[in-house]
């Protein structure tokens, strides 16, 4: 199949300029031409998309979220972050079980369609479920599975279970004809012993998996770290080998100069997520320190139960705006720079070739409506206008491999009445 979107602005990735009068073909779900319209000869195609009043961006890319934790969603709000994780959050995540885990991906992936999504990298409890939920939704996924696990649900790792890890990753990495790629969740260096996690970075390397870790989200947790392991946590993390694979490490929240002229030389991507880090007062990131070393910042929601949305249209603006209020300085953080985070930046981490639109990229592709009032006149600078004046129900139309996956905002093949009545009957037993 060979398919042609004419007629839109195009944005190619963050760092061109953008093309006014642009058009993308692919085929199959591959991307052959992405630039200024030529003549079009429609017998060519098997399919025309009229993209006039959109303007097309490659796919998003949630580089951490808790994807099931949408059943959650305002379960626990203005709460602190000990209260909220220990005394809520863990004793209702006990008694989900079975599907649970699907719908609540399921109605995740619904979410992250509707604003612009095409890519996320997740980590939560059964990601068999995930897994499933991500095939049948044709999203793009990178699934952490953990290696730590234990007989109780609350107490997150005591057994070191290699085995089931390694069939995960046989099973799925490469599936959904290669939609699906795997990493090693190892949650934090909090959560458990330094051995098992040794045990589990050596397995990593074993099985060249990406390692996706929460880091220094708050400061009682770097304290911990560094009185337990009298050193960094960075360095606790370089010494047990971790920097041997890349290391996909959210929050980042309490770095300091020096942590972060170490992550210059080590092979880790930060993740910001600003929502969840203000909506928890765990801090802010210095993410624009982080920008100007050259770190490879990526972006993410987090879970919604911290957010309370994945919508990353959203996370670009306040990633955006944040570092500008707290340094008192406007030139922070621009635009393109948010927006380079939330696509190539996330791309680069998970080693995927997404992130932007340009011959040989597959077709993840999405298109934004610049129609509404709140875009009116229009005319400016196209990924200024997205980060800062376009909201996640501007999104139109969602490619992602080459299938259509949401058609003038309507999601194709899925059943979201269905899904959303499953979530909320899921919500309804941990609450009775
Ligand atoms: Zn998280």
């Amino acid at each position: 199949m060979k398919r042609l979107i004419k007629n839109v602005r195009l944005v190619k990735d963050a760092c061109s300029k953008a093309i006014q009068d642009g058009m993308i073909v692919y085929e199959g779900n591959v991307i052959t031409y992405a630039g200024k319209r030529t003549d079009v000869v429609s017998n060519e195609y098997d399919q025309i998309i009229d993209g006039n009043g959109c303007i097309a961006i490659p796919g998003l890319v949630n580089c951490h979220s808790h994807a099931p934790m949408v059943i959650l969603r305002n379960i626990a709000n203005d709460m602190k972050l000990e209260d909220w994780l220990f005394g809520r959050i863990l004793p209702l995540e006990a008694n989900l079980q079975g599907d649970d885990y699907y719908w609540g991906t399921m109605l995740a992936a619904c979410e992250m369609i509707s604003s612009g999504t095409t890519c996320f990298l997740d980590m939560y409890l059964d990601m068999e479920q995930c897994a499933q939920a991500v095939l049948d939704s044709k999203m793009r996924a990178n699934i952490s599975k953990n290696t730590l696990t234990s007989d109780k649900k609350t107490d997150r790792g005591t057994i070191f279970d290699g085995k089931a890890y390694e069939q995960f990753v046989k099973k799925y990495r490469g599936a959904g004809n290669g939609r699906i790629t795997t990493s090693m969740e190892i949650h934090s260096l909090y959560l458990y012993e330094p051995e098992l996690i040794k045990q589990s970075v050596d397995l990593a390397v074993e099985t060249n998996s990406i390692i996706h870790i929460h880091v220094l989200e708050t400061q009682d947790e770097k304290k911990n770290i560094e009185a337990k392991y009298k050193m960094r946590a960075l360095e606790a993390m370089d010494r047990m080998g971790m920097f041997n694979v890349p290391v996909v490490a959210a929050h980042m929240v309490h770095v300091d100069d020096v942590d972060i002229q170490f992550m210059k030389d080590k092979s880790i991507y930060p993740v910001h997520n600003p929502t969840s880090n203000l909506k928890l007062a765990s801090g802010v990131s210095p993410v624009d320190r982080m920008l100007k070393e050259g770190i490879c910042v990526c972006l993410g929601t987090d879970g919604a139960a911290s957010n309370n949305n994945v919508n990353m249209i959203e996370e670009m603006h306040i990633a955006s705006l944040i570092h500008k209020g707290v340094n008192r300085d406007s030139k922070l953080v621009s635009a393109r720079e948010t927006f380079q985070m939330a696509t190539l930046n996330g791309a680069n981490a998970l080693n995927s070739k997404i992130g932007k639109l340009e011959e040989g990229s597959p077709a993840d592709i999405v298109l934004l409506d610049e129609t509404g009032i709140h875009n009116a006149p229009g005319f400016g600078d196209p990924v200024e206008q997205i980060v800062y004046s376009m909201q996640g129900s501007d999104v139109k139309t969602v490619i992602i491999d080459g299938e259509t996956v949401m058609k003038n905002r309507e999601i194709i093949g899925l059943d979201t009445e269905k899904i959303i009545a499953e979530v909320k009957s899921i919500r309804k037993r941990l609450e009775s």
